[in-house]
């Protein structure tokens, strides 16, 4: 009888790994990864990815880590950990940070290795013409810059109660790692833009830190973005809400793993 029941048990256990329960699937993530990022790698099934320069990426790196860690050495396990909350959600758990875990070597491989190697991939994007913006600086790797035009004509037709959370903008490219860390911050490879900082609150600016979540950034605006791949800051615990940022396959996995909900509001 007792055999039995420990068969039951072992029989169901592997029923939940293999049906994706327990252990996440390596090879769906991999396939988002790919279906994000057309072309840029090739899938080595149940292991990785690989860069036509030679890059390989483990999934999964085998490492326990606490928050510092994940933060400081991902894998590509850990960038797809969290599941992104589309249109931000409800305000974000302690060090719920979706899209904060960025392996630097994916970065490198895909949009370049230095400063000199990026520069060469992006192109300046007149940011909010009709409001006589100033140019971006923005990557050209997978239409990202074409993307943000069709995000700008979208925000200019939203009317004018919306002008003042987007011009003048914060910014996008800029070369700088991390402050004491090595890291490049997503802003180095131009995938990033910051919408005007005088609306925008940012964890790091407020005498609460992160624990006290703070937002004035209309839903409408992070819509747009998250229709083209561009992830939200304000989704963050540690929020910056002047904060968007290409991340196509945390969308992707979003969408594919739960319907938009449209009642969600700040
Ligand atoms: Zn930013």
């Amino acid at each position: 009888m007792k055999a039995v029941r420990l068969w039951l048990l072992l029989a169901a256990f592997f029923f939940c790994v293999s049906a994706g329960f327990i252990y996440p699937s390596p090879d769906e993530d991999l396939a988002i990864l790919a279906a994000a990022y057309p072309g840029a790698f090739e899938i080595l099934p149940g292991w990785g990815i690989r860069f036509p320069g030679g890059t390989l990426l483990p999934y999964d790196d085998g490492e326990q880590k606490d928050f510092d860690a994940l933060l400081e050495h991902p894998d590509l396990e850990d960038m797809l950990s969290l599941p992104y909350p589309l249109g931000g959600g409800p305000p974000p758990a302690e060090h719920y940070d979706p899209g904060r875990f960025r392996p630097d070597a994916f970065f490198k491989a895909l949009y370049g290795r230095d400063e000199g190697e990026i520069r060469a991939t992006l192109r300046p994007v007149h940011w909010m013409p009709s409001l006589n913006g100033p140019r971006l600086l923005i990557n050209t790797r997978f239409g990202i810059d074409e993307k943000l035009e069709t995000i700008i004509t979208e925000l200019a037709a939203l009317g004018p109660e919306y002008r003042r959370y987007l011009v003048p903008p914060g910014g996008s490219f800029n070369y700088r790692p991390i402050a004491a860390t090595g890291r490049l911050s997503p802003h180095s490879f131009g995938i990033a833009v910051d919408i005007a900082t005088g609306p925008s609150h940012y964890w790091l600016w407020e005498k609460s830190g992160a624990g006290l979540y703070k937002n004035a950034i209309p839903r409408a605006i992070v819509d747009i973005f998250e229709k083209y791949g561009f992830i939200w800051g304000g989704a963050w615990y540690h929020f910056d809400t002047m904060h968007f940022e290409y991340r196509p396959e945390l969308l992707l996995k979003a969408r594919g793993t739960k319907p938009r909900d449209q009642n969600v509001s700040h």
